[in-house]
């Protein structure tokens, strides 16, 4: 070896210059014609494959240049573009272009945000962008938390904590095995799928679960939350926690917060609410009825990634008392710590969730809370909830659609074709499948892009609004396609089934 070393994964200046400002480029030209091209290209796995180098590892390496530009191709003319203005599904929003330029400045620096030693000012912006976000939503901005990677991770660090807060014992050292009884976790029967895998993960097992009924607006029963509750304490049961959803994924409903932070109280049960989508929508003064009693949480989920349009991945768990979140993940006490001012206390991230090395995610983040402001969100947000509102309003209008659900910015709706009436069985079972095939057919045709959604056994589709790009011309064409593509397959299953007779 000589003295200098010239390592082959090393760029220098003049290159990295070239190659990244031919990156910007293209991205660049990318995002400002995004909506001309296909939402999708529907192209299968083999076609996908094929395109990709020759299937053996490279031996030995390849120009930065070409490589970079083979892969710049690849990802931006072969992806699904949910920055599409005509993106409406799942709950995945468009990226804020300049969280992909903080990501590049991140990935540059490479903050190992698990200690802040080795993150010294990542740290600090982290711990800002917690304090914001708590202030967005409404709750106090004392509360603290972590970035982690999505909700699902957001839901089960606070579920975690919740464990630790709430079990009899100490299961830090002696484990759930000597819980004498069994530990309960109450949630809607909407709630998202990350509660079955938390209490699967944690130790608790699914059982532990009560799935309770939803009223006539599918909100968590409370009633039927505060009876289950009481059998459960009579039959020996701990109940531990109660997760309220504001936002459920698959229609937007908002629990009643406040009357589940009042029946915690009640029974001294850890309230958690799941706001991994409706929370940023806090932020409305208009809905501050529908969020009361978030204000109560003990923890809360909240996405980025979802309605504050952060580029994957950034997820959030806000916790009204920090020192949960240190006494579940840290083996060091809080006293360790006792002679420090709040201030000027070292902050070491990966003694508050699952992750030991952490990446700098906060930054996309605590960017594009500066660069739109509280006023930028209102408005974004607001709009999206008006278009969703202007979907549902053209889908009751249309003779050939059925408006089903609107809350937040989720909207369900149904095509059903002119001669057939909804209420028979019958057709409500060719309905359903003439839905289903018709998500396929949107999903792979490039056109526009939903999701579905069960609504009391209606198979819906379903269209969430979390995208800055969408405009009300986008939506009126959404509709259009819709009905287009939803004549064409009652057509052809009309034909089928004749020639089938
Ligand atoms: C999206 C969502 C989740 C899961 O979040 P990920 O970021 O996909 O892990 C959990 N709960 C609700 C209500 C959601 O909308």
């Amino acid at each position: 070896m000589t003295n200098t070393r010239k390592a082959p994964i090393e760029l220098g200046k003049a290159e990295f210059q070239a190659i990244g400002h031919q990156l910007v480029d293209a991205i660049a030209n990318f995002l400002d014609a995004i909506e001309e091209q296909p939402v999708t290209t529907g192209e299968a796995p083999k076609q996908l494959q094929a395109l990709l180098p020759p299937a053996l590892l490279p031996e030995n390496g390849a120009s930065a240049t070409e490589v970079l530009a083979k892969a710049t191709n690849l990802v931006l003319n072969h992806s699904l573009l949910n920055g599409h203005p005509k993106f409406l599904g799942y709950i995945t929003s468009s990226a804020a272009p300049l969280g992909a330029l903080a990501d590049l400045l991140a990935a540059a620096v490479n903050a190992n945000v698990g200690a802040q030693i080795l993150s010294p000012i990542a740290t600090e912006i982290e711990k800002q962008t917690i304090r914001w976000l708590a202030e967005f939503i409404g709750v106090s901005p004392t509360y603290g938390g972590i970035l982690v990677s999505g909700g699902n991770m957001a839901n089960f660090t606070a579920f975690v904590a919740a464990r630790t807060a709430k079990a009899p014992g100490n299961t830090k050292e002696d484990g759930l095995g000597n819980a004498s009884s069994q530990l309960i976790v109450y949630c809607s029967k909407m709630t998202h799928t990350w509660v079955e895998k938390a209490a699967v993960l944690f130790g608790l097992g699914s059982k532990a679960i009560r799935w309770i009924p939803t009223d006539a607006a599918y909100k968590m029963d409370h009633q039927i939350l505060e009876q289950t509750i009481q059998d459960d304490l009579q039959k020996g049961h701990t109940p531990i926690m109660v997760i309220g959803t504001a936002g459920d994924v698959s229609t937007g409903v908002v629990d009643d917060l406040q009357a589940l932070a009042a029946i915690c109280k009640t029974y001294t049960l850890w309230f958690h609410i799941d706001g991994a989508y409706g929370a940023p929508a806090a932020v409305l003064p208009e809905l501050k009825t529908l969020f009361a009693g978030m204000e109560e949480a003990d923890s809360i989920a909240l996405d980025p990634h979802k309605w504050l349009y952060s580029p994957l991945e950034a997820g959030c768990t806000l916790v009204k008392n920090e020192n949960y979140l240190r006494d579940t993940f840290s083996s060091h006490p809080v006293y360790y710590n006792f002679d420090s001012t709040e201030e000027d206390a070292v902050h070491n991230y990966y003694e508050y969730g699952l992750q030991n090395s952490r990446g700098f995610r906060a930054l996309k983040v605590w960017v594009a809370l500066q660069h739109v402001g509280r006023s930028g969100y209102v408005e974004m947000i607001r709009q999206d909830i008006e278009l969703a509102n202007y979907l549902f309003s053209l889908a009751e209008k249309h003779p050939e659609l059925q408006a089903i659900t609107h809350n937040l910015s989720i909207v369900t709706l149904q095509y059903v074709p002119k001669s057939i009436t909804r209420d028979s069985e019958n057709n409500k079972l060719y309905i359903n499948d003439l839905n289903k095939e018709l998500l396929n057919r949107l999903q792979v045709g490039g056109e526009a892009f939903l999701s579905n959604a069960v609504v009391n056994d209606r198979y819906c589709l379903r269209g969430c609004v979390v995208n800055f790009r969408t405009s009300k011309k986008d939506i009126e064409e959404i509709i259009e396609i819709i009905v287009r593509e939803g004549r064409e397959l009652h057509k052809s299953f009309r034909n089928s089934l004749n020639m089938s007779a």
